[in-house]
């Protein structure tokens, strides 16, 4: 165990409070961090670690305004944040689900060049994947962008928009790594290892948010970067009651995460239901792990119409229930109120909760 300085989301819209922890590592190099479960790198090189502790100062992101001296503590505090935030998400599901997740690369301050990036995303080995490295791990990789542009700090002044230092951003995209290798949305375990889909669709956005919001115990997952965005509109993707099937879109080229929105919302509704109930907030989610596993167990070989059902909310739904059966009325009936039923597809629901809306209107 090693002494770390990180933040801890506390369900505020800032990157959270500064904590020591104790970060399980098994090998510090300078400028990555190796643990049992994940390896996390900043690729931008030099020595970012030399010592037996991983205390850094955040120094406001670092970034290209400040000195050489604070961008490299933001860098090293960059690495820490997103090792101990990856530890924590990927020992949460391996707790629930009862065995080990493959091992994860987590690489930051990728796809820099020509512009900055803040955002991140997950990637698997797909051909000509010519904006990529040439090589990517099988098991599937986490890039971070190096950051850009500014996000209030917590004392007011303002902060380089790091993604290592967003937490939500780091959970949500180890949120995809627990998708890949559980409910395995595009199938990719029937792929061959160097030519999986990177395709995300609203089913694999959404329980990437809806754990995210597990993990930081806030509806508001994304409150501190995009603050500025009204909580009423979609692109704030704050898990409300709100978003029901009757905002849902669908098709190819709709963006995933707007749609992803509904489905995270109303497990997180069923969440919340079942701890109104007195349960214990772990029950929900291990049914939802769990049922994620399940969904991504059955004997399908990779055809249109299984990528189809893998798409349809009602079948994820349906997984988690039998998961644990005795959540079954609670869940559903939190899941009714965001027209989400088990036994329908996407669009069925999405014509049955806008013909519910328009009976309301006309009453
Ligand atoms: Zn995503």
């Amino acid at each position: 165990m090693i002494p770390a300085i990180v933040y801890i989301p506390d369900g505020r819209p800032w990157p959270g409070q500064l904590r020591e922890v104790a970060l399980d590592v098994l090998e510090l190099r300078p400028a990555e961090v190796v643990l049992p479960e994940a390896t996390v790198r900043d690729e931008r090189g030099g020595q970012l670690f030399n010592g037996s502790t991983l205390m850094f100062d955040p120094a406001a992101g670092g970034g290209p305004l400040a000195d050489a001296v604070a961008d490299r503590q933001a860098r090293a505090f960059g690495v820490t944040n997103t090792a101990f935030h990856v530890q924590r998400a990927l020992r949460f599901a391996s707790a629930l689900l009862g065995h080990p997740l493959p091992r994860l690369l987590v690489r930051i301050g990728m796809h820099d060049q020509p512009r900055r990036w803040r955002g991140g995303h997950y990637r698997l080995p797909r051909p000509s994947l010519t904006d990529e490295p040439a090589t990517l791990s099988c098991a599937g990789e986490v890039h971070l962008g190096g950051g850009a542009g500014f996000v209030p700090a917590p004392d007011g002044s303002r902060y380089f928009h790091a993604p290592a230092h967003n937490a939500a951003i780091i959970c949500h995209e180890v949120g995809h790594h627990l998708c890949r290798h559980t409910a395995d949305f595009r199938l990719n375990r029937l792929r061959p290892p160097e030519q999986q889909t990177n395709r995300k669709i609203a089913l694999d956005e959404g329980t990437a948010d809806v754990l995210t919001a597990i993990l930081l115990g806030t509806s508001d997952i994304y409150g501190w970067h995009r603050g500025t965005i009204a909580e009423w509109d979609p692109r704030r993707r704050k898990l409300q009651p709100r978003w029901t099937m009757a905002h849902f879109v669908g098709g190819r080229d709709q963006d995933p995460h707007a749609d992803g929105t509904v489905w995270a919302s109303a497990c997180w509704s069923a969440r919340e239901r079942v701890i109104a109930t007195g349960a214990d907030a772990a029950r929900f989610d291990a049914a939802l792990l769990r049922g994620m596993e399940s969904a991504g167990a059955d004997a399908a070989r990779l055809t249109k119409d299984a990528l189809s059902q893998r798409r349809q909310f009602s079948r994820l739904l349906s997984a988690i229930t039998r998961a644990d059966p005795g959540l079954a009325p609670v869940v559903l009936t939190a899941m009714a109120e965001h027209g989400i039923r088990p036994g329908a597809s996407n669009a069925a629901l999405e014509g049955a909760a806008r013909a519910d809306l328009t009976g309301e209107v006309g009453r």
